[in-house]
C-alpha cells in the first residue's frame, strides 16, 4: 500500500469497560445502532477501525467512486427532519458527498462520543457465565457488554489479488478500497489497472482522462448499464421531499430491493414488470430501451424474470452485448468486453458513466489477460506472458472478501469457545442473517442469510437495527439477559435461503456472492433473494409469534 494510505493517529483506549451494548463498526449501520440504543437508554461502545465513521465510503476513494443506488433512497429515513434538511446534489452521489451525510449524521445526532476510532476488534468472546461479551481491539481496549453486534459491513475487507511481485513494484500503487486521502492525479502517467467490476468500472473512466496512457488488464467482462447521473433539480427534489414518507414506506415494503420508484408522486402500486413470456420482441426490445436510456440498475427490472428464466436473461444480455458493440469502436474490444461467461445480473450489475465509450479513446488500451494472462508485477510494470507493460502507476481494483471476510477475521468465539471460523468453515449459516446458533446475544446487521447486498443496504440496516432494538426491549420487559437461536431455527431459515436462490440464476454466476472470486473461500449463495418486503414480513412474523426459533434465559 502507498505510505499515505489513511494515517491512523492515536487514541485513548478503553480498559476493562462495561456497556450494556458494544458495536464493531462505525458506518451506517453502526451509527444506527448508536442513535437507536441512546433512545433506548442503553450505554454503548463502537469500535471503529478508521478515523472516521462512514465505513465503505470512508475507504473506498478512488476516483469516480459513487453509488450505484439513488442518492434520495440511499439515505437514512428513521428522522424526517435528517431527510428535509440534507441536500443530495446528484442523482447518484459520489463518495465525498456520502461521506460527508455519514459526517453529518454522527454530528447531528452527537453520536461520535460513543465511537472510539483507529480501533480494530480482534477478539470477540462470550463469557457463559456472565451472560455477556468480551472484546479486545489491536490498541489494547478491553470491553464487556451484555450484547455485541457486528456492524461490520458486507464489503469491507479488500481482496488483494495473489499475483506475484506486486510488492516489488517501483512505482505508485493503489487499492481501490484502501485509496489514500490525499488527491491523486494521474496526469502524464502510464497507469495500469487490473479489475473490471463495479470499482474499476467507475475509476476507468475518471484515470482515462488524466493519464497519458492507461492500459485495463480484464480477465473477465462485467456487464454494466449506464447511471445516467445528473445534477438533481432543487425544486425536483423539493417537489419528492413531500411525498418522502410515501417513497420510504414503499421502498421498505415493496417486492424488490428497496430502491423504489424515484418518479414524484408514489404510486401504491407501481405497474408490475411482465415476464418476456407475456411481451412480444418489439415490446421487450421497447421496455429494455427505455430502462437503458433511464439508467441505473434498475435496468435488471425491466423484465420480470430476467434473473429467473434462462431465456429471458439471454434477451437481456444480447440487448447489452449490443449496446457494447454499438458503442465500442473497435470491434476486437467491443468482443472482449461483451460477457459471455454468466448470466447477466447474476454477477452484481455494474452501472457507469461513460465506460464503454472510454475505450474510444486513443490512451486506453484494453489487455485481455484471459488469452494473455499477468505472469507477475515487476519492478517496471505488469508482465504478462507475451509482453511487459512498463507502468508510472498500478491500480488494483480486484474486489473484497465479501459478506463474511470481516466477520470471520475477528476471532469470535461462543458458547464452549466454538470459533466462528469453524462453525461458518462450509459457508456461513444464520437465523435470518442476524444470529448464529451457539453465539447468544451476538447480531450480524445485513449479515450472510439477509437480503444484504441485494437490497438498498440503508433499508436493510434501518430494519435490521430496529428489529434488534424491539427484542432487546422485549427482553429488557421480561427481564431476560440471553437469548440464541435454535440450530433447528436456523436450519429451516439456510433451507429458505437455498430454496429461493434455487429459483434464480444466481448460482450460475462465479460471483463475490457465491464466495467463487476467494480462493479456498466454499461456494455458498450468501445472500437472502427474496427481496426486502418478504423479509420484513418474516422477520415481522417472527417476532409476533413470540421471537419463534429464539431460545430466551
Ligand atoms: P469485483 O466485482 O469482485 O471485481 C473484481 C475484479 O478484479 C474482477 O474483474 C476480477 O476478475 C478482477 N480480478 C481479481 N483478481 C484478479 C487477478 N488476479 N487477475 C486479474 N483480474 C483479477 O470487485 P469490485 O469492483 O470492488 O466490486 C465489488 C462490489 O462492491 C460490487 O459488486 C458492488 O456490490 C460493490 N461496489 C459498489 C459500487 C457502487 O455502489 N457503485 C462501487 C464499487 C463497488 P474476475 O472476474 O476474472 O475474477
Amino acid at each position: 500500500m502507498p505510505s499515505d494510505a489513511i494515517a491512523l493517529s492515536n487514541a485513548s483506549i478503553d480498559r476493562d469497560a462495561q456497556f450494556d451494548v458494544v458495536i464493531v463498526g462505525a458506518g451506517f449501520a453502526g451509527l444506527y445502532l448508536l442513535y437507536r440504543l441512546r433512545q433506548m437508554g442503553l450505554t454503548a461502545r463502537a469500535y471503529e477501525q478508521g478515523d472516521n465513521v462512514g465505513g465503505t465510503w470512508y475507504w473506498n476513494r478512488y476516483p469516480g467512486a459513487r453509488c450505484d443506488a439513488e442518492s434520495l433512497a440511499y439515505s437514512f429515513s428513521f428522522s424526517p427532519e435528517l431527510e428535509q434538511e440534507w441536500q443530495w446534489t446528484e442523482r447518484y452521489a459520489g463518495q465525498a458527498e456520502i461521506l460527508r451525510y455519514a459526517e453529518h449524521v454522527a454530528d447531528r445526532f452527537d453520536l461520535r462520543k460513543d465511537i472510539r476510532f483507529e480501533s480494530k476488534v480482534t477478539r470477540a468472546e462470550f463469557d457463559a457465565t456472565r451472560s455477556e461479551w468480551r472484546l479486545e481491539t489491536d490498541r489494547g481496549d478491553r470491553a464487556r457488554a451484555r450484547f455485541c453486534i457486528m456492524a461490520t459491513g458486507c464489503l469491507s475487507v479488500p481482496q488483494r489479488p495473489n499475483i506475484p511481485g506486486i510488492d516489488d513494484f517501483k512505482g505508485k500503487l493503489y487499492q481501490a478500497s484502501l485509496w489514500p486521502r490525499r488527491e491523486t492525479r494521474f496526469d502524464g502517467e502510464r497507469v495500469g489497472i487490473i479489475g473490471t467490476g463495479s470499482s474499476g468500472i467507475q475509476a476507468i473512466p475518471v484515470i482515462a482522462e488524466q493519464a497519458r496512457h492507461l492500459w485495463v488488464f480484464q480477465r473477465t467482462p462485467n456487464f454494466s448499464v449506464p447511471a445516467c447521473n445528473a445534477p438533481l433539480d432543487p425544486n425536483w427534489v423539493a417537489e419528492f421531499k413531500r411525498y418522502y414518507r410515501e417513497h420510504r414506506s414503499m421502498h421498505k415494503r415493496g417486492a424488490g430491493s428497496g430502491f423504489g420508484d424515484l418518479e414524484i408522486v408514489p404510486r401504491e402500486r407501481a405497474p408490475a414488470a411482465m415476464t418476456a413470456a407475456g411481451m412480444s420482441d418489439a415490446e421487450i426490445a421497447a421496455i429494455l430501451e427505455q430502462y437503458w436510456n433511464h439508467g441505473g440498475a434498475r435496468f435488471m427490472g425491466a423484465i420480470a424474470d430476467s434473473l429467473m428464466n434462462r431465456e429471458t436473461n439471454r434477451i437481456v444480455a444480447d440487448f447489452v452485448r449490443a449496446k457494447i458493440r454499438s458503442i465500442v469502436r473497435d470491434p476486437a474490444t467491443a468482443e472482449a468486453l461483451c460477457p459471455t461467461d454468466h448470466p447477466i445480473g447474476t454477477k452484481r450489475i455494474c452501472v457507469d458513466s461513460n465506460y464503454y465509450e472510454t475505450y474510444n479513446r486513443d490512451n486506453v488500451t484494453l489487455v485481455n489477460v484471459a488469452h494473455d494472462p499477468i505472469e507477475r508485477v515487476t519492478a517496471n510494470g505488469v508482465a504478462t506472458r507475451d509482453r511487459e507493460f512498463p507502468l508510472d502507476t498500478l491500480v488494483l481494483a480486484t474486489g473484497f472478501d465479501a459478506m463474511t471476510g470481516a466477520l470471520q477475521r475477528i476471532d469470535i468465539r461462543g458458547e464452549g469457545g466454538v470459533r466462528l471460523l469453524d462453525e461458518w468453515a462450509a459457508g456461513p449459516r444464520s437465523n435470518l442473517g442476524l444470529m448464529v446458533a451457539g453465539f447468544p446475544n451476538l447480531f450480524t446487521i445485513t449479515g450472510p442469510g439477509s437480503p444484504s447486498v441485494l437490497s438498498n443496504m440503508l433499508v436493510s440496516i434501518e430494519q435490521h437495527v430496529d428489529w434488534v432494538i424491539d427484542l432487546m426491549e422485549a427482553m429488557r420487559g421480561k427481564g431476560q439477559t440471553r437469548v440464541d437461536t435454535t440450530p433447528t431455527a436456523q436450519d429451516r431459515w439456510v433451507d429458505h435461503v437455498n430454496q429461493v436462490a434455487a429459483q434464480t440464476l444466481f448460482g450460475e454466476g462465479g460471483s463475490w456472492y457465491l464466495g467463487a472470486n476467494v480462493p479456498g473461500k466454499p461456494r455458498v449463495f450468501m445472500p437472502y433473494a427474496g427481496g426486502v418486503g418478504a423479509y420484513r414480513v418474516i422477520c415481522n412474523g417472527v417476532a409476533s409469534r413470540g421471537y419463534e426459533g429464539f431460545v430466551f434465559a
